[in-house]
């Protein structure tokens, strides 16, 4: 499934990232812009997979949850900053 994603009506907040900042939270699995999985889990997603998915390491696809070591690379290259992911000298 596909995320759906929060909309606020009639907002009342000064400053709402969702309304004024287009940031996009789904109001089902509750991930936001960054930790978005290519699908929707269909459930509230806990904290530790909401963080590996920000990072890169999972995502939910094709119904199912599957790890992705390198998805992105920068979240093995912060963890070692000489590590191959790093643009080597020339
Ligand atoms: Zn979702
Ligand atoms: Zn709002």
């Amino acid at each position: 499934m596909k995320h759906r994603y929060v909309e606020h009506v009639n907002c009342e907040r000064e400053f709402c990232p969702i309304c004024q900042g287009g940031l996009s939270v789904c109001a089902v699995c509750g991930l936001a812009e960054g930790a978005l999985t290519d699908n929707c889990p269909g459930v509230r997603v806990p904290e530790h997979a909401e963080r590996a998915s920000y990072e890169g390491r999972l995502n939910f696809r094709d119904g199912a949850w599957r790890e992705e070591p390198n998805a992105l690379g920068w979240a093995d290259a912060r963890v070692n900053p000489h590590g191959p992911l790093r643009d080597q000298p020339k």
